[in-house]
């Protein structure tokens, strides 16, 4: 691998508003959580601060808005969409699990008036995972209100899911745990493949629960960083003004060094990964006590071996963040309280 990482235009991002989540999926790459407090900025002049960094680092970028579950703070939502589309920067969709919906009214009403800041079009999350936390008629409520209210209406993700939602009464959620004991832990690998899920952060500890194991020596060599950590085309950036490569969820840059080359005299787990892969951060890990086990994939392994660098040495890996993924509660896989 070469010795530098640069990092060229910003082409496409999401706006994290912040990693708080209604939800606690278990296939979330980010860690989300109702326990995270971190990624919505000091203050409400963070998302502002961010807005403009943004206009004058990617500018021609497209944007989506997400998080965590950006509707718990509809007021921060509502300035997002505006601060975006008034800065002329591209907004394609805003992001949601639908938690937040009492009825198909309602959602309408919100919709309207998040249309009215120049929101055109809503991604709504669809899943088995999504609806062990949702009530199914509230995702079905969400589709139909944005299809009356947007002009793009709902971009439903991911649609082949919408008839495995469960067929529990009305206001009751799936219950995944019941459906996984049942049917096993193959059925578990399989929604993931079918979802398409990204092995890290705590979709990779699901899949590892569910017997996806491998050993690191045949992961070491499997690991897509270079073509992951120089992704400009699906970053993300937090109300803490951090910069998320990639798919590479829990390494973070300040923005302000983006885009351009990363000086990784200032990160040693990055400059580990960018010169000597994924087998240089497993070396770094064991010289701090690390001890193997087994893993889902690459990218599990490499969320495993960051966890340890972040306990072993805290505020010794500044790019090892945001800080509340490395919470340990941000990486357990639980069922949902029923
Ligand atoms: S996948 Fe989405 S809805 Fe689920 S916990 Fe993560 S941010 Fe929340
Ligand atoms: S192994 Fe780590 S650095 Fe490499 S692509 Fe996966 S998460 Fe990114």
């Amino acid at each position: 691998m070469s010795a530098a990482l640069v990092l060229g235009p910003l082409h496409g991002g999401g706006l994290v508003l912040g990693y708080r989540c209604s939800s606690r999926c278990r296939h979330c790459l980010y860690a989300c959580g109702p326990h995270r407090r971190d990624g919505e900025g000091d203050g409400p002049d963070a998302l502002e601060r961010v807005l403009d960094a943004l206009a004058r680092r990617s500018r021609g970028a497209r944007f989506h808005i997400g998080g965590g579950e950006p509707f718990l703070e509809l007021d921060r939502l509502e300035r997002a969409i505006a601060g975006l589309v008034g800065r002329g920067l591209q907004l394609d969709y805003v992001e949601t699990n639908a938690s937040w919906v009492r009825s198909g009214e309602h959602a309408e009403q919100v919709l309207a008036r998040l249309r009215d800041a120049g929101l055109g079009c809503l991604l709504v999350s669809v899943s088995p995972f999504h609806a062990e936390f949702v009530p199914r008629e509230r995702t079905l409520a969400l589709i139909a209100a944005a299809r009356r209210t947007l002009a793009g209406g709902a971009f439903v993700w991911i649609p082949e899911f919408l008839g495995e939602l469960g067929s529990q009464p009305a206001g009751e959620r799936l219950d995944l745990e019941a459906v996984l004991r049942e049917r096993g832990a193959g059925h578990a690998r399989a929604l993931a493949a079918r979802y398409g899920l990204v092995p890290a952060g705590r979709a990779g500890r699901f899949l590892a629960l569910a017997g996806e194991l491998h050993e690191p020596e045949a992961l070491l060599s499997r690991a897509p960083c270079r073509a992951r950590l120089v992704d400009t085309g699906h970053f993300h950036v937090d109300l803490d003004a951090r910069y998320v490569p990639g798919l590479c969820a829990g390494i973070s840059l300040p923005l302000e060094e983006v885009p351009g080359a990363v000086p990784l005299a200032r990160y040693p787990a990055l400059a580990a990964l960018v010169r000597g892969g994924l087998r240089a951060l497993l070396e770094l890990a064991r010289e701090r006590g690390f001890t193997p086990s087994r893993y889902s994939a690459p990218c599990d392994l490499c969320t495993c071996l960051r966890a340890h660098l972040a306990q072993a040495e805290p505020g010794g890996f500044p790019e090892l963040g945001p800080p509340g993924f490395y919470d340990p509660r941000s990486l357990a896989v639980e069922p949902a309280r029923r």
